[in-house]
């Protein structure tokens, strides 16, 4: 393991290394993609350099050489979440394809008519457009967990929520909107005590946390490799295999078949039943990529020095007169998302992109987590490993400069 060293990190790091209307480029818009590692990046050119190749079917060497690349990429990602078997992992193209598959193929055989389905009040639109879409089809109904004003998951209204109807609960593990940090595992012990499964949105969560499935007993866990410093385009799906044994598959085609004739097709084993068509080999190759760069740095040294940003940045940005910081709970990790009285978030977004400050402005697909703080969008600084203590000053003086224009 390499001692984490913060300019050595920035130079693995080619996008950090421009300058945006003349000023140095302060990236703080990890959450919605990160930025990537020259590591990264060769392992995609070098597939497509020497081993490129169609995966599972060919007998010729380079076809055999990228189905193994495949293969152990997948193997990477197993142990990287601690998943019970390869088999549990599931090659998509991201976070959403992942929900979207859970959500019709569990939902096709588990959800029916007048029966439940729980998110939170606080989700990213992806994990709430593919749950309403199968309620409304089967006739089922979606609940939601309410928050308190810090954005806070209310337990008790969670545990009254839950009936005999409810099938599964779908919650983020770190909302994108606000940076809090929900309290999956308490989440998942309360559903499995009444027998219900719970699947876990970790687009943000795993990108600052260790996750090991199998301690937090989830059954099903998605991510996307682009926040996770991988290219875009690919992602995960985790799940039980006892689950995924018994849903059907998702999209249909070439690879996810056992065999076809015009009178009846059989599936494949796991993964393969759920990935459908030529996968994304090189990208999964750039993912495994980037989980080898962040374990060689440590991730435990990577999280103890994001956490040491974040509370500079919270700190800092408190301190701003007129600063109204969406979400103040002490469980948040990566996302800061705020308002400056009387200043429109887009303008702000305009002037701070002007000095070189990358943020999002808007409503970070949550409509309704606007909607539940009454407003309409936020400012949104998102952190990655490669950002310092004097990219918050500049964000901060950025920020005094946007006041000093509106006010
Ligand atoms: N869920 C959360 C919490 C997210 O932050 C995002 C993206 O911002 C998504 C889901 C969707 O991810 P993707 O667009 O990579 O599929």
């Amino acid at each position: 393991m390499l001692k984490f060293n913060i300019q050595n990190i920035r130079k693995d790091f080619p996008a950090l290394h421009q300058e945006i209307y003349g000023k140095p480029l302060v990236y703080l818009d990890s959450a919605a993609t990160t930025l990537k590692p020259q590591v990264v990046i060769d392992a995609i050119s070098n597939y497509y350099s020497t081993i490129n190749s169609n995966v599972h079917r060919g007998v010729h060497y380079l076809s055999q050489q990228a189905t193994d690349a495949f293969e152990n990429a997948r193997n990477t990602v197993k142990d990287f979440m601690n998943a019970g078997a390869s088999k549990e992992i599931i090659f998509t193209k991201g976070t959403t394809e992942s929900i979207n598959l859970i959500a019709f193929s569990f939902g096709k055989k588990f959800i029916g008519k007048n029966d439940e389905v729980i998110v939170s009040a606080i989700e990213h639109h992806a994990n709430i457009v593919p749950w309403q879409m199968i309620c409304e089809e089967k006739g089922a109904r979606l609940k939601v967990i309410p928050v308190n004003e810090n954005g806070e998951l209310i337990i008790d209204e969670f545990e009254k929520l839950i009936s005999d109807k409810t099938k599964i609960v779908s919650v983020a593990h770190i909302s994108n909107s606000l940076g809090i940090r929900n309290p999956i595992e308490e989440i998942i012990e309360i559903s499995h005590k009444n027998g219900i499964p719970v699947m876990i949105d970790g687009a943000q969560g795993i990108v600052h946390e260790k996750v090991d499935v199998q301690e937090l007993d989830c059954d099903f866990y998605c991510f996307s490799g682009h926040k996770l410093y991988a290219p875009m385009g690919i992602g995960v799906l985790y799940g039980k295999e006892k689950w995924l044994n018994e849903m059907p598959p998702y999209q249909t085609g070439g690879e996810m078949i056992q065999s076809v004739t015009f009178e009846k097709t059989t599936f494949n084993k796991l993964p393969f039943k759920f990935e459908a068509g030529t996968p994304n080999v090189a990208d999964a190759i750039g993912l495994e990529a980037a989980i080898n760069y962040l374990q060689s740095i440590g991730l435990e040294e990577i999280y103890k020095y994001e956490k040491g940003v974040f509370g500079c940045a919270t700190k800092k940005l408190s301190e701003i007169p007129g600063m109204e910081i969406l979400g103040n709970s002490s469980f948040k990790a990566g996302v800061i998302s705020f308002n400056l009285e009387n200043i429109h978030p887009y303008d702000a977004g305009t002037i701070l992109d002007r000095l070189g400050v990358a943020v999002r402005t808007g409503n970070h697909c949550a409509q309704p987590t606007m909607d539940r703080f009454g407003i309409h969008g936020t400012i949104r600084a998102s952190f990655g490993i490669y950002n310092t203590k004097e990219e918050i000053d500049l964000l901060v003086g950025a920020l005094l400069k946007v006041k000093e224009m509106f006010g």
